[in-house]
């Protein structure tokens, strides 16, 4: 616990400022943890776009947008922006959160209501989803009384069409797909999940926070993907994090429906109290709207060009990385990366300890379960020779490991949020 009393006086600025700028010189710099730990690291010309758009808006609160009408087109731009991107129907709408969570909580809520209308025999809804899946479906489906179903994944870490179609039951209403799940990077084959979904009359929504807003950049520079956007068939729902590969500021996340007619079951609509009518499409009520404005403006800083140019840097920087990987003896890639998401494993060498040493030499490297792996995200890199380094760095801390120099760090492997940690 922190020895921090509340001020009887207040401290100048100043004072303060240059006493987080030391605190912060104990921190292992961000911009070096664009391998593991951090989201995706904005150019210096990015970072100072997303801090000046965000701080005309500093006092603005979303929920006032309607009387904000600068805020309120922000707001529309780059909804269109995102649902042009998803190759949403017309008639598709598109609501802005405050991160992957929120959007997959949409998802989830939104379905939920949905079925409670369309399927209004099923007392005990269900979702069923692969394995790999991210947690916050279950956060979700725990905050919203829904059962949830996963399903082992193919040998190639995809999910498993077959199986999940076994696990479809009576109470089943949702299904998801990942494009891609944070854990192995490779998009699920959403055509395929889509069919299932038109079969059994279910909602599916398509996790997209990691690759809303890459995939389809990777896709004009030639690579081959699954499809999985609005424009396949059976899609219901999609969430993109914009700030992921979108490279806006923390805080933005977007959840779209391929049917504006679905908000009807998305939409918080009250009048029992003194005001009268309180609207909403998202869990938080008064959120800010800085995080909008910076999307806004980083969406046209870079457009199209400017995001092409970072999906072939993460090319780049990805093949630098699996061939310096491949020089390393007793290292291997699980298998050819699809979406910049890379897990190394070995058959010689703990890769957990590997990933504790890195991480305190300061490298925050990710761990990961099964199989055991050193979990990286390959990013844009302002100077290749920073790859060189975290590959010269990690071959020398695999040569410790093997000698028997490195032992593995206390504590668990995974996420867990500071204040879990800390038990609070
Ligand atoms: C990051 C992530 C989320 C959660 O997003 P937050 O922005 O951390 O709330 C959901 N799904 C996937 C696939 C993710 O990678």
């Amino acid at each position: 616990m922190s020895e921090a009393r509340f001020p009887k006086r207040g401290t100048p600025w100043p004072e303060l400022k240059a006493e987080l700028i030391a605190m912060q010189g104990e921190d292992t710099p961000w911009t070096r943890g664009l391998f593991g730990l951090w989201w995706p690291n904005p150019s210096p010309e990015v970072f100072q776009v997303q801090k000046e758009a965000a701080a005309l808006y500093a006092y603005a609160s979303q929920l006032y947008a309607p009387w904000v009408p600068s805020l309120a087109k922000i707001e529309a731009d780059v909804q269109a922006m995102v649902l042009e991107l998803l190759r949403a129907p017309p008639g598709a709408a598109c609501t802005l959160s405050s991160g992957g969570t929120e959007s997959n909580f949409l998802a989830v809520m939104t379905a939920r209501n949905w079925a409670r209308v369309h399927r209004p025999e099923v007392a005990a809804p269900e979702m069923v989803m692969p394995y790999t899946a991210h947690p916050t479906l279950n956060k979700a489906a725990g905050y919203l009384g829904m059962k949830v179903v996963r399903v082992p994944v193919t040998a190639d870490y995809r999910a498993d069409v077959d199986a999940m179609a076994q696990a479809v039951g009576r109470n089943t209403v949702m299904i998801v797909g990942s494009a891609p799940p944070y854990s192995h990077g490779r998009i699920d084959p959403v055509a395929a999940i889509g069919e299932l979904a038109l079969r059994y009359g279910l909602w599916l929504h398509v996790d997209a926070c990691v690759g809303g807003f890459l995939a389809p950049f990777f896709r004009r520079l030639g690579r081959t993907l699954p499809e999985f956007d609005l424009s396949v068939p059976g899609v219901t729902s999609i969430s993109a994090d914009l700030h992921k590969f979108g490279y806006t500021l923390l805080g933005a996340s977007t959840f779209s429906l391929r049917d504006a007619a679905l908000r009807a079951h998305q939409q918080f609509d009250f009048h029992e109290w003194p005001y009268g009518p309180y609207r909403s499409v998202t869990f938080a009520g008064s959120r800010p709207s800085g995080p909008i404005a910076a999307a806004w403006a980083v969406l046209r800083l870079l457009g199209e060009e400017g995001y092409l140019e970072i999906a072939r840097s993460i090319l780049r920087t990805t093949e630098l990385f699996v061939e310096g990987v491949r020089r390393i003896d007793g290292l291997a890639v699980l298998f050819e990366p699809e979406m910049g998401v890379l897990n190394v494993v070995s058959d010689e060498v703990d890769v957990i300890t590997v990933a504790d040493e890195l991480t305190a030499r300061g490298w925050p490297t990710a761990r990961f379960l099964e199989p055991p792996a050193l979990h990286f995200l390959m990013d844009r890199v302002d100077n290749e020779s920073v790859i060189h380094e975290l590959l010269a760095e990690l071959a020398s801390v695999v040569g410790d490991v093997r000698a028997g120099r490195a032992k593995p760090a206390e504590g668990g492997v995974g996420y867990e949020s500071g204040a879990a940690r800390r038990g609070l």
